[in-house]
């Protein structure tokens, strides 16, 4: 018996296949039609969707970091305005009648190792609506070499949208260690590194805003491979840095601006050395070896404050999700009430600043000092409070942690727990 498609009309004989349905029947022209437009008006829904006033303002989004990461306040509004700005850029594409166009402004952090900026853009992707990935810089290397291309930058961001390429366009990649492809040495063209300026000159292109050709699913490119073309234009650059040594390069350069412009005694006086990133600026990233090009494209570029013992005092305790809050959590599901005093706390941030490895430090040394506890604490039939004093503290890091300890004596010019042991 012949049928017609419900929609088109055409007749069984003239279609591949034909769904019927309760009501009537669908061919599969009519289908495939059907699915091509439904795809279209999401895409169309994904950027209309994207007004500013469903938005989180600048001064939301840092009050959401804040829950989180303790100091670095210009960071924190740094990313807040870049991201709000990312929104709207997406939101207004330049129209006919007003071809403005928002430029992106990519953001480099510069930040000594264990300040944050790792966590300050994880932080931030958790409350984004855009896909989001993390990629470290050491393992780009130049196309050809052992290592990944910088396309794969793209495959990833591919995977966190699910293989939308409108989506993937649209999101926020952070490149970290970005320091550890400056240019080596003076002279380039001698000094062809593997992870040089060669790839510095492929993450330009990426920056700029151009057609990669990437392969979906990361790994090297084959000849047989089958690739997606990303455009770069609208997706957002964070990159951040350790950036070793540029602190001396800050300060030179401002010395040598106050005697050029003969800055009075008192302003000077006002510098803080210990916390020259703060002044960091696109000269001294060039002199440090990333090339000028780049820098360009990194317009905004923000240093994160060194973390003081009082910091990484209170990152132990009030960020939402605090290490110590995390532990007590852990013990609160045996049934076991545990407190930390006063006085180990201060410990804990004292034995961090010795590490020298920022807030990154803090982790290890709770680690250290819970390790027993959270072996036989479950096991215990009448404990329901513990206490976590100095003493337990510094007993159970100098006898479980002889590698720590032999970290911090490296590291301590005073001792630390060197005198402890
Ligand atoms: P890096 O600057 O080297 O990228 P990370 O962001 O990886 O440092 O920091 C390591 C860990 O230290 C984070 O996962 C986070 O738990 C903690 N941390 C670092 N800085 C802060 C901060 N300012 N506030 C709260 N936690 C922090």
């Amino acid at each position: 018996m012949k049928t017609h498609c419900s929609f088109c009309k055409k007749t069984s004989e003239v279609v591949t296949m034909m769904v019927t349905g309760p009501e009537g029947r669908i061919c599969d022209q009519c289908v495939t039609q059907a699915s091509q437009i439904i795809q279209l008006q999401k895409e169309d829904n994904v950027i209309n969707d994207i007004k500013p006033v469903n938005l989180l303002r600048p001064q939301e989004i840092k009050a959401y970091l804040d829950e989180y990461v303790i100091g670095q306040e210009e960071a924190k509004k740094a990313l807040s305005i870049a991201v709000y700005n990312h929104y709207k850029r997406l939101a207004y594409p330049a129209s006919i009648e007003d071809d403005v166009v928002i430029e992106k402004s990519n953001i480099l952090l510069v930040g000594e190792t264990g300040t944050g900026k790792t966590y300050l853009v994880r932080t931030l992707a958790q409350m984004l609506e855009v896909p989001f990935c993390i990629i470290d810089a050491t393992v780009l290397t130049e196309a050809g070499y052992v290592g990944e291309d910088v396309e794969s930058i793209i495959s990833r961001l591919l995977y966190a949208a699910n293989y939308e390429v409108t989506a993937a366009e649209r999101g926020i990649v952070y490149v970290d260690e970005i320091d550890k492809i400056a240019r080596k040495g003076d002279n380039p063209s001698i000094t062809r590194d593997v992870s040089g300026e060669g790839v510095q000159q492929s993450l330009l292109k990426l920056l700029e805003g151009s057609i990669v050709n990437a392969p979906p699913h990361g790994g090297r490119k084959h000849p047989d491979q089958k690739l997606t073309a990303v455009n770069t234009e609208k997706i957002l650059f964070i990159c951040g840095g350790a950036f070793d040594g540029i602190a001396r390069t800050i300060g030179n350069r401002i010395n040598f601006n106050s005697i050029g412009f003969e800055f009075s005694a008192k302003r000077r006086a006002k510098i803080d050395d210990k916390d020259m990133l703060k002044y960091v600026s696109s000269s001294d990233i060039k002199g440090y070896g990333l090339i000028p090009e780049l820098v360009g494209r990194l317009p905004v570029i923000k240093g994160l404050e060194p973390l003081t013992k009082s910091d990484l005092r209170r990152i132990l305790t009030e960020p939402k999700n605090a290490l110590v809050k995390q532990y007590i959590k852990l013990f609160a599901i045996d049934g076991i009430t545990l407190t930390f005093t006063d006085e180990t706390l201060d410990f804990i941030s004292e034995q961090a600043i010795s590490l020298k490895l920022g807030a990154r430090g803090l982790r290890s040394i709770c680690e250290s000092i819970m390790h027993e506890l959270m072996y036989t604490a479950p096991s215990l039939k009448d404990h329901h409070q513990l206490v976590i004093d100095k003493n337990y503290a510094l007993e159970q890091l100098s006898r479980t942690r002889l590698e720590l300890l032999r970290q911090i004596e490296n590291n301590s010019q005073e001792g630390g727990l060197k005198k402890m042991a």
